[in-house]
């Protein structure tokens, strides 16, 4: 068994193993995850849910076409309420200029890498946020590297801890096994937000201790 499927059958046992169901429709996710940048998931679906409630459910095209004050204060909640506004109407004007009404459900029938490069190819849209869309909307193997993700794998030696989240990603993708990215980013958060805490990881009481470079090298003792 490799680390990463010892490490998968690890998290499993403690968080259980979570599988794939179609979330919310592309879009939705699209628009949901750049309200999360930089929030967190409560903030997020505030924002969410009253930009929903301002303008229609799924009535991307109100929101497009809305004053853009309209819109930063309907998702100020989120916070970055004035950046993340136009990022939002930016990305629906580009897709409704491309494909001719705001709907992403044609990327599930693409090529995933030609899938993420019309994802990136939108203003405001990054690796992670095209990742999420894919992985989560779509049930693509993407791999999302939040801040947990990123925080851990570099602890277990997945990845150097010198490697920017973006390039996290890359690598991560190319080393895990695709099957595995849905559970493994579910548990890989929670396992962040509970054991392997950004400033003081309970390397003490972790299970993943055994295949952890960063918990067999000094356990935690030493500053991170
Ligand atoms: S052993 Fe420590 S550093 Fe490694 S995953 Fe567990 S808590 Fe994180």
């Amino acid at each position: 068994m490799s680390g990463y499927e010892r490490v998968y059958a690890t998290l499993a046992a403690m968080y259980g193993l979570p599988t794939w169901r179609p979330g919310l429709p592309p879009m939705d996710e699209l628009v949901s995850t750049i309200l999360s940048q930089n929030t967190n998931d409560r903030n997020r679906d505030l924002a969410f849910e009253r930009l929903q409630t301002r303008f229609g459910r799924d009535n991307w095209e109100e929101v497009r076409d809305a004053a853009s004050e309209q819109v930063i204060e309907a998702i100020r909640p989120a916070g970055l309420a004035p950046q993340k506004g136009p990022r939002i109407q930016n990305a629906l004007r580009q897709i409704s200029q491309h494909r001719g009404q705001l709907s992403l459900d044609f990327l599930a029938g693409m090529p995933l890498e030609e899938a993420r490069e019309w994802l990136t190819a939108l203003p405001g849209v990054g690796p992670k946020t095209a990742a999420i869309v894919l992985l989560f909307a779509l049930g693509q193997p993407a791999f999302p590297v939040d801040t947990h993700v990123h925080r851990v794998t570099g602890r277990l030696g997945w990845v150097p801890r010198t490697f920017s989240a973006e390039k996290a990603q890359v690598a991560l993708e190319a080393a895990v096994p695709p099957d595995h990215f849905y559970a493994l980013h579910i548990n890989l958060i929670r396992h962040g937000r509970a054991v392997c805490l950004a400033r003081r990881p309970r390397c003490g009481e972790c299970a993943l201790r055994p295949d952890c470079r960063y918990g067999l090298a000094d356990g935690g003792r030493v500053d991170p």
